[in-house]
């Protein structure tokens, strides 16, 4: 029922859960319910709801060059943008393509590593690698190299040549670890093992969410991103980080890749990009991947890709806003100073009924319940209801609920948050 066509949706009883406005940290629905937003929407909304900057910098952009293309012509502004994205990226990440979402974000960032591999004399690295349990978005590209089997199995034509790495986390010896637990390096060694098997020869590219988000929130052991990137360099395959949901602050930090230390080849985002106003998405590339490719008769990627939309003058208008906002309120880095409460107070749900994990990192957090029995998913579903009910959203990943609210959260919404989930679990036993 999630994703119904919205005209049919209408009809559909068990989806009243309508939002008319919005501001700051809550939601007002249709019948005049305040909830609070424990998702941040859909990971997007990292500065809260409605803001006012975003609204007249949007206005005014519309009003003075409401479109323009990004083939053959161009516009300031989309530089502009450009260089304020490549003023905060990592390290060395600072060569920047737009697009639409996270789909596309991923979709490009894939096409960009098979160009620069084919460009490098490596002709025969075709092969893409993801992970288990990771999501991507719902391009070709992004759900073939989703770990995700049902997202799928439902569409017969798939990349060729995609394998997965697994063993992402490992829920019995992770359980209700406040902090990164050790392993990582042991768990990132199946990569060693799809290298052995297809011959590093073959593969141009793996791609993971630092923390895989929509799968659960499953923050990597110590050391395990460390151990892709040294694979990946000893291999000669791209490393590409997919964040659409930890970039722009969600671990305290501007992107995962400074949080853990580790810098990709790639990097995907989308989302907070524009505080989930006006659809944008950014790939961010090294200077080695974007001259390796945007030279020569070849040139694919200038040649070859592109959206109608790509850089588009509104949307960069309110990226630029968004920016300016979370420099000005600090919101970057303000994740850093309220990890611990935010941890402590998920972990005083470790107890109740069913509770069998509770994970977090930065601002971003889930707590995993035990499925019923035959009916995996039901369990989770019924607390997410259940709490929109009394006030509080947050987006369900099977029986695991994922909240991690904007980036403006105070610790009084942090307490209400944790209240309402605690009862509810209690009562969905
Ligand atoms: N990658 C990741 C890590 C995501 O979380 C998402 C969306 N949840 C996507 C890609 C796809 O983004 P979009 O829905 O904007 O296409």
């Amino acid at each position: 029922a999630f994703w119904m066509p919205f005209t049919a949706n209408r009809q559909f009883k068990a989806a009243p859960r309508m939002f008319a406005s919005a501001e700051g940290m809550h939601y007002t629905t249709v019948d005049g319910r305040k909830v609070i937003d424990g998702s941040a929407g859909l990971w997007c909304v990292n500065a809260g709801h409605g803001r006012r900057q975003i609204a007249a910098a949007v206005e005014k952009q519309l009003m003075n060059l409401d479109f323009a293309p990004s083939f053959n012509m161009g516009h300031p502004i989309a530089f502009d943008f450009a260089e304020r994205l490549a003023a905060i990226a990592p390290k060395g990440l600072d060569r920047i393509f737009f697009t639409n979402s996270g789909s596309e974000s991923v979709d490009t960032a894939l096409k960009i590593a098979l160009a620069y591999q084919r460009a490098a004399g490596q002709a025969t690295r075709t092969r893409l690698l993801g992970r288990e349990r990771g999501y991507h978005g719902v391009g070709f590209g992004g759900m073939s190299v989703g770990g995700m089997v049902n997202n799928r199995r439902a569409f017969a034509t798939h990349l060729p040549g995609v394998d997965h790495i697994g063993h992402t986390y490992d829920l019995a010896r992770n359980a209700f670890s406040k902090d990164l637990p050790a392993h990582g390096a042991e768990l990132a060694d199946d990569l060693e093992r799809l290298v052995n098997l297809h011959g590093a020869e073959t593969i141009a590219a793996v791609i993971v969410e630092p923390v895989p988000g929509s799968t659960g929130v499953l923050p990597p052991p110590q050391g395990y991103l460390q151990r892709l990137r040294q694979l990946c360099d000893k291999h000669g395959i791209l490393l590409i980080f997919d964040e659409v949901i930890t970039g722009f602050g969600r671990l305290g930090t501007p992107f995962a890749a400074d949080y853990f230390g580790v810098t990709p080849d790639l990097m995907t985002t989308a989302k907070g990009i524009t505080n989930g106003t006006v659809p944008m998405g950014a790939v961010f590339c090294s200077r080695k991947v974007h001259d390796g490719l945007m030279v020569g008769p070849e040139n694919a990627m200038e040649l070859f890709h592109g959206y109608t939309y790509s850089a588009h003058p509104v949307a960069c208008a309110a990226g630029l806003a968004t920016l300016d906002i979370y420099k000005d309120e600090g919101l970057l880095t303000r994740g850093a100073s309220m990890a611990e409460y935010w941890r402590d107070a998920l972990h005083q749900l470790k107890g109740l009924p069913n509770v069998i994990d509770i994970r977090n990192v930065g601002l971003m957090g889930a707590v995993e319940l035990a499925p019923r029995k035959d009916a995996p998913g039901a369990r989770g579903y019924e607390l997410m209801v259940d709490c929109f009910n009394r006030g509080l959203y947050f987006r369900q990943s099977g029986d695991a609920v994922a909240v991690s609210p904007p980036l403006i959260v105070e610790r009084s919404h942090i307490d209400e948050m944790v209240s309402i989930l605690g009862d509810a679990i209690k009562r969905v036993a």
